[in-house]
């Protein structure tokens, strides 16, 4: 006998997949350049040549001391040079031991959600979310609460946050610069979270933690501001990734801050590092874990991206498309021009253009297109775009 849950979620591909599975095989058919292919959030910029040269000076070195275990939460070096970047840019007192080094996000919200279950837990989650947001609290113990998208700026409301909190609201889990929709989060509508989130963490007599997931933190144009939200909010958690920001996705490298002045934060620790053991971790890769250590401060160059954002979204609204104007990550949403979002991705496919429907974000009358692919794909996919909106 299996599980029957973990059957269909490994049975089950997630609407990106299937889309981006489906753009490979047509690859092998028609060729490569014949596919637009906006399905995944695959980096197309190459990881900083920083990152490379010591990768190659690493593995060229004493690799004997390079590939053995490390500590659970990460080598003092790499936890160090973590925290001294995150102190050089936000100032936020952050120290080694309050860093707990991670396969990635995925992994680091897996272990804090896991960590902040408790009796009848609920986590909750803005519309639009990366779709494994459910998935993870579910394989928590957690019950997901959606506050519906505004689709109108894809900000988001205190005042229609505050409708779904509960009692039992133990986590609320956000994502700015936001998958799927590009929005970065304004530092008012964090502020009135915050403040929110203070008011409810008194009434019900437990702190309710801010999860902040960021991935795309440094993916930003027009000179858009994302907000540390530790230095906004006492009870946050940064769930952070090299995946998008050092275009390391297949490697796997991430931490988990939680900022000294969080309530508990001895304890959170503490379960967040029994949680990941529960979870099988061991330790983050010691070869990435030692790059990290010589490269926390390299950024990555975003000109590629930025170039991307502006052609398809000045062209999109120019034929007519409906789309916020993205600020950060590699995505944009577009609102389905006729039909359900569904349905138009698959006219779309039917024209080799791949483009996912947000069903599974929680936005199931718009489309999300990912950013980071090639000029050419970009320019040649154009007349596709425009031709789809013109059909009648
Ligand atoms: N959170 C968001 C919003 C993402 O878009 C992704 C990946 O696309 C993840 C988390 C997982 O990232 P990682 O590769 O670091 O596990």
């Amino acid at each position: 006998m299996v599980n029957e849950e973990k059957k269909r979620l490994g049975t089950n591909r997630s609407c990106i997949r299937d889309l981006f599975e489906y753009g490979m095989a047509r690859a092998a058919e028609i060729g490569r350049e014949n596919v637009f292919d906006f399905s995944i959030g695959n980096p197309s910029v190459p990881a900083p040549a920083g990152v490379n040269e010591t990768i190659a000076a690493l593995a060229g070195g004493d690799t004997q001391s390079l590939h053995r275990y490390t500590s659970a939460a990460g080598t003092p070096e790499a936890r160090e040079a973590i925290a001294e970047d995150l102190n050089d840019r936000f100032a936020c007192g952050a120290r080694a031991q309050d860093l707990f080094l991670t396969c990635g996000a995925a992994p680091a919200l897996t272990a804090v959600l896991s960590a902040l279950c408790v009796e009848d837990a609920e986590t909750l989650i803005f519309a639009p979310f990366f779709p494994e947001y459910t998935v993870f609290a579910a394989g928590a113990g957690m019950k997901s609460v959606i506050v519906p998208a505004d689709t109108t700026d894809f900000q988001i409301h205190a005042e229609t946050a505050a409708r779904y909190l509960t009692e039992h609201t133990q986590a609320v889990i956000i994502n700015s610069p936001n998958n799927p929709s590009g929005v970065v989060y304004s530092r008012e509508s964090l502020t009135a979270l915050a403040a929110l989130l203070e008011e409810k963490s008194r009434e019900y007599g437990h702190p309710i933690y801010l999860i902040s997931d960021e991935p795309y933190r440094e993916l930003v144009y027009d000179g858009a501001e994302v907000s540390f939200v530790p230095t906004l909010y006492r009870n946050s958690i940064v769930c952070y990734s090299y995946s998008k920001s050092l275009s390391l996705p297949g490697e796997r490298l991430g931490y988990i801050y939680v900022p000294q002045q969080a309530e508990d934060a001895g304890a959170l620790l503490a379960a967040i590092a029994g949680a990941a053991r529960a979870q099988g971790h061991v330790c983050a890769p010691s070869l990435l874990q030692h790059m990290i250590a010589r490269c926390a401060a390299l950024r990555p160059d975003v000109e590629a991206y930025d170039r991307n954002r502006r052609a398809l979204y000045d062209a999109l609204t120019a034929y007519g498309y409906e789309c916020v104007r993205p600020q950060g990550a590699f995505y944009m949403l577009i609102r389905s021009p006729r039909g359900n979002a569904k349905e138009f991705s698959d006219r779309a496919k039917a024209k080799d253009l791949l483009i996912v429907p947000c069903g599974d974000f929680g936005c199931p009358d718009h489309l999300r297109i990912s950013t980071c692919v090639a000029w050419e794909t970009v320019q040649r996919s154009l007349p596709v775009f425009k031709e789809l909106i013109e059909e009648r």
